[in-house]
């Protein structure tokens, strides 16, 4: 019965959409007398009608709809409650399930009738409505975040439109539905498709260890039993079971029949664990291969559920040790492969779904990918993408727009993004919209030269997430300045409290860039000793900058509204749970800044500013220095791929590091070698590393001189963490050979790692030359003092 039923609705939708029904359409104002009708169970379409009601009061100016004298019939309508309702397996087209109708029918009893097959795709045809139909721009989550049209009255067109999206799944991570759903429903996002990683909860450890202990991986003839109790990938679960073993196929194979006939999902996840796996060497898995075995493993199972097919899918993640498919694979017909890099699977699985980065937090500056998000969009379609499943963490007073623009690329990837842009700002900022095109075109324009027209562009690189350098390095005073225009014009312009409460929110975080921007630009020059320089002038300058700062940074916090829906916290903003990881540098920069510029100042017996803060007084009164020695030069050689990386010779003398080019070692980076990307000409780069224990509580000085000729260095001091680093500058050599000195003083870090953090125990200065032609040269020197002040607690 319930398939007949199916068939039916789905003919209907297909006769339907054939014929527009030509006559007169309908007219809404505030004196249309809408009579609201729900069809179908009430759980499916109460979010459909909450929606209609609260917008075509508001857009139609009435206090009530069911008021007026011409009468109109709304009538919204879901053929099934949810998903477990439908019979599944009876669908022509999985994207049905988001699916919707509208029709519109004028005449002496008109009539506007929404239909979806489930609560969902309903939902999606009435944000449709309100949205192309009626005007309403939901531009982010939050009271200021709703535009409604300037008119109270519409004439809708006659006729009938079905909609399905463009992709069967769209998710996005780092956002929330709360505390204003009305936006998050606008985005009409549906969650059908998980690849997540998957072999811990298929193979839970106690569970494993129980039933089926042969599914642990063998390492060097031991089985490997993982720690019970530990969940994190940073623990118990980097490991991958042993695939050959037919006891993992079944358990696997089990578990997806359970999920399939329970009806828990379109996909069941065979996806890796997170973190460094362990993979098993027993003789049959070296006998596969990697990543073979874990292939074999998944086309297995895919075979023992094939049943289900279609439309139950077996999910798969291109991630880790099993992105890169071996050029013979050919996974079985029911297997879906997710992951950023999951273009390299076409031709080898029918099923392809796009895993992507669209952050804005970790950027300094406005993410905005505009072209790049629509090319994709295109080569998503031309792969078949069936999900895209996007990590985007906004910061709405950047990405409002990014987000708006990508959201409908999910449902039309032809859909016109310049269009999509202006119609945002139309709706945002009103007569103050044009400088404000002009300001998100700008930020545009900085990502959209990285497109590749071929293939997928990331939307964002992940190398450079929360790296200012490559954030500021594109930039120019100028930009900020023509940004800073544009925002004050836009706020003139308009006149209008609503859109001058949007710019409210914009403009602080704009500051809070260009703040930083400026201290990037400030800490070039302080660190650049070996001239005289105005350090009292260029203290104060980055004294005011971090006041600024913080007084930008209480200001934001002082917003809630700002933050809605999103997981972006002005505290994740800040990093301090990443203390020690990826961290910001700019502003630790900035601080060492304001301590290097006084303290060249009393080293110069230069005055200080007048109004310096007593804190700062000391930082001129150096009352003694100690050389220490740098060591353990060889350390850390398996970070740096030997294929990659040459390592630097270094003399050290007592209190110095002399370090050079050896130019013995191979210059080139062979074919084919992995990581080669992160050379730029497959020149080989070359390291230095040396560190020297600290306490915690002390400055210390670096003086570090470094003179080179066709190439690029670059400078890193940090404390424990490798990816922390504290202080990073960048140099450019021409074709001359020319010297570059710095002077940093600089204090530990607090603590590094999450939570409550460890002690910090010493320094690590890294110098990494990359080369821009073979008779690139390149040396230099360092020296660290500990520098004890007058007055220092
Ligand atoms: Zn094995």
């Amino acid at each position: 019965m319930k398939r007949l039923v199916v068939i039916g609705f789905a003919l209907a939708f297909f006769a339907a959409s054939q014929g527009a029904m030509g006559a007169a359409g309908v007219r809404l104002d505030s004196n249309t007398y809408v009579k609201l009708i729900a069809r179908g169970k009430q759980e499916a379409t109460a979010k459909g009608l909450v929606a209609m009601d609260k917008y075509l009061c508001l857009s139609l100016g009435k206090k009530k709809l069911r008021s007026g004298k011409q009468r109109v019939k709304v009538i919204l309508e879901a053929r099934y409650a949810g998903l477990k309702d439908v019979d599944l397996t009876k669908l022509t087209d999985v994207r049905d399930l988001s699916s919707y109708e509208i029709t519109v029918r004028g005449g002496p009893k008109p009539e506007i009738h929404i239909i979806g097959m489930t609560g969902d795709g309903l939902t999606f045809g009435v944000y449709d409505f309100l949205e192309n139909d009626i005007g309403v721009t939901w531009l982010f989550p939050g009271p200021a975040g709703t535009a409604l049209p300037k008119k109270k009255g519409f004439e809708i067109k006659a006729g009938t439109r079905k909609v399905r999206p463009e992709f069967v799944s769209r998710v996005y991570t780092g956002m929330t539905p709360g505390p204003y759903p009305d936006f998050y429903n606008s985005l009409r996002l549906h969650h059908l498709i998980f690849s997540s990683h998957a072999m811990i909860r298929i193979f839970p450890i106690e569970e494993s260890k129980r039933l089926h202990p042969e599914i642990f991986p063998m390492k060097k003839g031991k089985r490997h039993i993982p720690k019970v109790g530990s969940k994190h990938f940073g623990h118990g679960e980097h490991w991958h079971p042993c695939y050959t073993n037919p006891k993992t196929v079944e358990v696997a194979t089990t578990k997806a029949l359970k999920f399939f006939k329970r009806r828990d999902g379109l996909t069941f996840s065979l996806g890796i664990n997170d973190g460094t796996r362990l993979q098993c060497d027993c003789k049959d898995c070296k006998k596969v291969g990697w990543p073979q075995s874990y292939y074999q493993f998944v086309n297995k199972v895919a075979d023992n559920v094939k049943e289900y097919y279609p439309p139950f899918l077996i999910g798969v993640l291109a991630y880790g040790d099993v992105e890169i498919p071996h050029k013979d694979l050919k996974l079985a017909e029911n297997v879906l492969v997710l992951g950023s890099g999951s273009d390299k699977f076409m031709g080898k699985a029918k099923h392809l779904g796009v895993y992507e980065y669209l952050y804005g937090w970790g950027f300094w500056v406005p993410n905005f990918p505009l072209k790049i998000m629509k090319s994709n969009a295109l080569v998503h379609r031309k792969m078949g993408a069936m999900a895209i499943h996007a990590e985007v963490h906004p910061v709405w007073a950047f990405d409002a727009p990014k987000v708006y623009i990508r959201s409908r690329l999910l449902w039309n990837a032809d859909y016109d993004v310049d269009a999509g842009l202006e119609r945002w700002c139309n709706a945002a900022f009103g007569k103050g919209a044009e400088p404000m095109l002009k300001f998100y075109r700008l930020w545009a324009s900085k990502r959209d030269k990285d497109l590749k027209p071929d293939g997928i562009t990331f939307p964002t690189d992940i190398s450079v997430f929360r790296v200012s350098n490559a954030h500021f390095a594109p930039l120019s005073d100028d930009d900020y300045d023509k940004c800073a225009a544009w925002l004050a014009q836009a706020r003139k312009q308009a006149n209008d409290p609503v859109v001058s409460k949007r710019l409210d929110m914009i403009e602080p975080f704009f500051d809070y860039s260009r703040i930083a921007f400026k201290m990037w630009q400030l800490k070039r020059t302080v660190f650049e000793s070996g001239k005289d320089k105005n350090w009292a002038a260029l203290a104060g300058q980055a004294l005011a900058l971090k006041q600024r700062r913080e007084g930008l940074l209480k200001s934001m916090r002082a917003h809630k509204e700002w933050f809605y829906g999103t997981r972006s916290t002005v505290d994740r903003m800040l990093s301090v749970v990443w203390e020690g990881r990826w961290t910001w540098t700019v502003f630790y920069e900035n601080d060492n800044a304001i301590r290097t510029a006084l303290y060249n100042a009393g080293l110069s017996n230069l005055p200080l500013p007048k109004t310096l803060p007593e804190p700062y007084q000391m930082f001129s009164k150096a009352s003694k220095r100690t050389r220490l020695n740098l060591e353990k030069f060889d350390q850390a050689i398996g970070y740096y791929h030997d294929h990659i990386y040459n390592q630097m010779n270094v003399t050290p003398r007592p209190g110095i590091a002399e370090f050079r080019l050896n130019t013995k070692a191979p210059k080139k980076i062979p074919d084919d070698t992995p990581h080669a990307w992160m050379s730029p000409n497959r020149l080989k780069l070359s390291w230095f590393r040396a560190s020297t224990p600290l306490s915690q509580d002390k400055y210390y000085a670096f003086d570090v001189t470094v003179t080179g000729a066709k190439g690029k260095v670059d400078i890193r001091i940090h404390n424990e963490n490798d990816c922390g680093m504290k202080i990073w500058l960048q140099e450019e050599f021409g074709a001359k050979a020319e010297a570059r000195t710095k002077r940093l003083l600089l204090k530990p870090v607090p603590k590094w790692g999450t939570g409550v953090g460890r002690p910090v125990s010493n320094w690590s200065v890294e110098i990494i030359f990359t080369p821009s032609a073979t008779d690139a040269t390149f040396n230099g020197e360092c020296s660290v003092n500990l520098v004890e002040f007058d007055g220092a607690k």
